[in-house]
């Protein structure tokens, strides 16, 4: 039988978790994580969240006008609007679920700067904001009765079915099924399409997949952010090195060991990310050389420990010490800001189903997401979501009757080896921080939508790869798509 609940949601990050937190406490909400529910993009932030928390020295207006010109303006206004009047009093609610911001000495909040903010608004934990925030709301949803947070559950196919969503997941053993009256998709980003990106195993785009397939509109797939500052290494996974570290003084230089953001933008090495990431790749042409740094040398070794110190220890384990060396830097993957279409209220375009976080695209961010608006946008939309759903079911929308078994056959041929490797080689050949030239974008996506028709239509059996392969294939088509049709 299909396990019931009013409330499904798929993804345990800031936005799954907080729009549990914000449902009423007379319906069931399922939260289901694709791996252990610390493994996510949230659980990385480091920077912090922005939000005018006093209009000391700052407004609302100074923020929008920040995000609207980060975003090259192609930022939906209502939504930043809402993004930016709602946030400060999310922010206070995740204080009052124990979320610890660092403080001044005379207890009033810390404030940091990062690319592309007119104003220090940026609340942190030193530079472990992230898992500080999810170990609170995953800690403060163990209190709540009606929130049951199941973990190593892999959603691989959703179904509309009368008055709800049916999911069906893959567990360590086999496949379980979910029958939700609403589902709120949570799932994240789409880092692993790429070869080098900052975001964890489970951002393959599995929600994006799951939407599409059921008809939903799919918006500005190709927004993908690359952040500037990743530790240069030949990991898949990079080490971020916040755009805090700037924010706190950080020089960016060439191979040359000069600065050079002067020959691209006036804001220097705070200018927004697309900028920054777009004037390394360009220096590096001049320079024929891949080979960047940042130094925060210059600061005092103490406050850096203190401010840095998850930093400082990433750096220290490829044998770079922040204090005294210069870190090794260059652009990744980093986050998308398109996603699956959704209102205010965070409805996507099928009923009963709705995205929040990430995986989402609210219109918040444009063509480029202002640094720390991210967690922010995953609190604001997952509460209004939660709030919408709260209302549906006072208006009495019906609940689904039908729990019966409809498990999916998982039998099939093993799916061919390579395919994921081939996808992100194609990602980071035709579209890295810029297009590549039309005939390589076009190329890539001929052979991307070879590779996504044959795993759609072969009998593959069904397992965890080849359900990402299936995601990372999709997210790959819709995003050269549309690069394609510029
Ligand atoms: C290194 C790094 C640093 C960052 N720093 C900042 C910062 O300082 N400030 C800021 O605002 N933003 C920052 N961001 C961005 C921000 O962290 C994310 O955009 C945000 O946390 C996304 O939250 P989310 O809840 O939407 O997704 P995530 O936190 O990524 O959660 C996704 C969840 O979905 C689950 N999932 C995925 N697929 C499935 C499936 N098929 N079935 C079941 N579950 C599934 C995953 O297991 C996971 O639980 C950073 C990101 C990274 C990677």
């Amino acid at each position: 039988m299909s396990e019931k609940c009013d409330v499904l949601i798929v993804g345990c990050g800031a936005a799954g978790l907080y729009t549990a937190l914000s449902l009423p406490e007379n319906l069931n909400v399922t939260v289901l994580s694709k791996k252990d529910d610390t493994v996510s993009n949230s659980s990385l932030a480091q920077g912090g969240v922005a939000a005018v928390l006093s209009f000391e020295n700052d407004s609302f207006d100074l923020h929008i006008e920040d995000t609207m010109i980060a975003g090259q303006r192609c930022n939906d206004i209502d939504a930043v609007t809402t993004l930016v009047h709602e946030g400060p009093d999310q922010v206070r609610k995740i204080m009052e679920y124990g979320v610890d911001f660092d403080k001044n000495e005379d207890g009033t909040l810390q404030k940091t700067l990062e690319g592309g903010h007119s104003r220090r608004r940026i609340v942190h934990h030193k530079d472990t904001t992230g898992a500080e925030i999810v170990d609170k709301l995953l800690a403060q949803a163990a209190e709540r009765k009606n929130i049951k947070i199941l973990e190593n559950r892999a959603v691989f196919k959703l179904t509309c079915v009368k008055n709800g969503i049916r999911a069906n997941v893959l567990t360590g053993d086999g496949q379980e099924e979910y029958c939700a009256a609403y589902c709120v998709l949570a799932t994240g980003g789409i880092g692993r399409v790429y070869k080098y990106t900052t975001n964890p195993c489970v951002a393959t785009g599995d929600g994006i997949r799951l939407a599409y397939e059921l008809g939903a509109q799919i918006k500005n797939l190709s927004y993908v952010q690359f952040h500037p500052t990743a530790f240069n290494s030949d990991g898949r996974e990079q080490f971020l090195i916040s755009e805090a570290v700037r924010g706190e003084g950080a020089y960016l230089l060439n191979c040359n060991k000069e600065r050079f953001m002067q020959r691209y933008d006036e804001r220097l090495e705070l200018a927004p990310r697309d900028v920054v990431s777009k004037a390394i790749i360009i220096e590096s042409r001049r320079t024929g050389s891949n080979n960047f740094y940042l130094d925060i040398t210059h600061r005092d070794r103490d406050y850096l420990l203190n401010r840095f110190p998850g930093i400082y220890e990433g750096c220290l384990k490829y044998g770079v010490d922040i204090t005294k060396d210069l870190i090794p830097v260059f652009p990744c993957q980093h986050y998308l800001m398109g996603g699956i279409a959704v209102d205010l209220n965070s409805r996507t375009t099928v009923s009963r189903l709705y995205a929040v976080g990430e995986c989402s695209n609210t219109g918040v961010h444009g063509k480029n997401r202002l640094a720390s608006n991210s967690l922010l946008e995953a609190l604001v939309f997952g509460r209004r979501c939660a709030e919408d759903i709260s209302n549906c079911v006072k208006a009495g929308m019906p609940a689904p009757d039908d729990f019966s078994d409809h498990p999916v056959s998982l039998d099939g041929a093993p799916m061919m080896k390579g395919l994921r490797t081939e996808i992100r080689s194609i990602m980071q050949r035709s579209y890295f921080v810029m297009p590549a030239n039309a005939d390589v974008v076009r190329m890539g996506f001929k052979r991307v939508s070879e590779i996504l028709a044959r795993l759609q239509n072969g009998k593959f059996r069904i397992t965890p790869d080849y359900c990402e392969a299936l995601s990372l294939a999709t997210v790959a088509y819709i995003i050269l798509k549309e690069v394609s049709e510029k």
